[in-house]
């Protein structure tokens, strides 16, 4: 887009901006380009963003950032004939939705296109979780991409470069002027590359608690409000869950040793029923948004009957591992156990340590990692195992500081706080 913008004029935006004004979609298109030309510098940038986090976004001016955002770079797109769902989690720690969702719902016959990132902090990325599967690839080309999903129902692969290299660009600067926590700009930059992905409709997961980016509900209703109202007006069907992150959602923390548990859930051979909720959740809100009746009953059969697990085995074929491979990965054989050093319930969970320690353990031995054996509320005497660290490097002395433990039994916390739909 030829833009008009140059310092003068992002002078009078920003001022606008700060002032509570709400700006035309066209100045923020137009700014955007002249930003990436690179005749708006970064300190306008950053007021801009400074001002926009005080100020809030209309949905109105969110939507106008996500089309310039979206038109910074290349896109996908598949036939129109076929209907494509993706997800997206705002991070968390132990998230193995993706992993299980993603072949469930393909399972069920609604075909999934998942970009997705890497690691953030204490969170995990589902694609280093995915690498972590020898001989796995997640760097499709465009038309791998979108034929696999036509072919197989389902793929999970590494967002390229070349798709909204503005949110990069943005998120530089946000990360670097703390500017990052703003419902429109997270909203926006999530979008950009959802939309830039393809897919027609979207389920996000918005995390909420100490480990997420929102730690208050409110704050990430808005958010789930803000990415369902703005999907709308690039008529994509979405809805949004938020959903409890105080604790690590699974039971495992690490790169190789969550593909192992989700793995294994879908195997059946594990049974965690907060794990198991997300999961189902999730699935039943993508298959929902693709017009599926009874979408939770269809999903607990996927799971149940193998289906879902035979899925994933396609999945990792045609990214280039193979059922051997998924089938002998195995948690390391060193183990260390964290012991309770007295009774009581637990009260709290560090789950952003635990994601720390387990990012940092499980960088040279991809399948160590932590295993969560306590959750909040488990009645726990002295002696008993809170969590086990697997791997050379790890240490169950720094895991026991992980658990606060103490005589009241905490209330109980739903895991799923709301869900939004357009
Ligand atoms: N995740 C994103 O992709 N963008 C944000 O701004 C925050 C979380």
């Amino acid at each position: 887009m030829e833009s008009f913008f140059d310092e003068a004029a992002m002078r009078r935006a920003i001022e606008a901006k700060r002032d509570g004004r709400e700006l035309e979609p066209r100045a923020w298109e137009q700014m955007l380009c002249a930003y990436l030309a690179g005749r708006v510098d970064d300190a306008q940038m950053a007021a801009m963003l400074m001002a926009a986090l005080w100020r809030g976004l209309s949905v109105a001016e969110t939507a106008a950032l996500t089309k310039a955002m979206v038109e910074s770079g290349e896109t996908i797109q598949f036939p129109a004939e076929i209907f494509v769902v993706d997800k997206h989690s705002s991070g968390g720690v132990s998230d193995i939705v993706s992993l299980v969702a993603v072949p469930l719902v393909a399972a069920c016959g609604v075909r999934v296109a998942k970009l997705s990132g890497r690691a953030l902090g204490h969170t995990g990325g589902t694609i280093d979780k995915l690498e972590a599967i020898p001989g796995m690839r997640t760097d499709l080309s465009r038309e791998a991409f979108v034929a696999q999903v036509e072919r197989v129902g389902c793929a999970i692969a590494a967002q390229s470069e070349r798709l909204v290299p503005a949110d990069k660009r943005l998120y530089r600067l946000r990360d670097r002027t703390g500017t990052v926590p703003s419902v429109g700009l997270i909203a926006a930059s999530i979008l950009s590359k959802k939309i830039a992905g393809g897919a027609r409709a979207f389920v996000f997961d918005v995390k909420c608690g100490a480990a997420a980016f929102m730690q208050r509900v409110s704050d990430a209703e808005a958010l789930a409000h803000e990415l369902v109202s703005v999907a709308a007006r690039f008529d994509r069907e979405a809805r949004a869950l938020v959903t409890d992150m105080n604790e690590p959602l699974g039971r495992s923390v690490g790169t190789g040793i969550e593909a192992i548990e989700a793995r294994d859930l879908l195997r059946g051979e594990i049974s965690d029923a907060r794990v198991r909720e997300a999961v189902l959740s999730v699935a039943a809100e993508m298959l929902a948004v693709a017009g599926i009746a009874q979408p939770q009953s269809v999903a607990e059969r996927a799971l149940d009957s193998g289906a879902a697990y035979e899925k994933l085995v396609a999945l990792v074929e045609a990214q280039g591992s193979s059922r051997a491979a998924l089938e002998a990965m195995r948690r390391p054989q060193r183990e260390e156990e964290a012991r309770a050093t007295r009774a009581g319930y637990v009260h709290a969970v560090d789950a952003v340590e635990i994601g720390n320690l387990a990012r940092a353990w499980s960088e040279r031995e991809s399948s160590a990692g932590v295993v969560v054996a306590a959750r909040i509320g488990d009645r726990i005497e002295r002696g008993d195992v809170l969590a086990r660290g697997y791997g050379a490097a790890a240490d169950a002395t720094m895991l026991t500081p992980c658990f606060t433990i103490s005589d009241e039994k905490p209330e109980p916390r739903p895991l799923v706080y709301a869900t939004v739909s357009g």
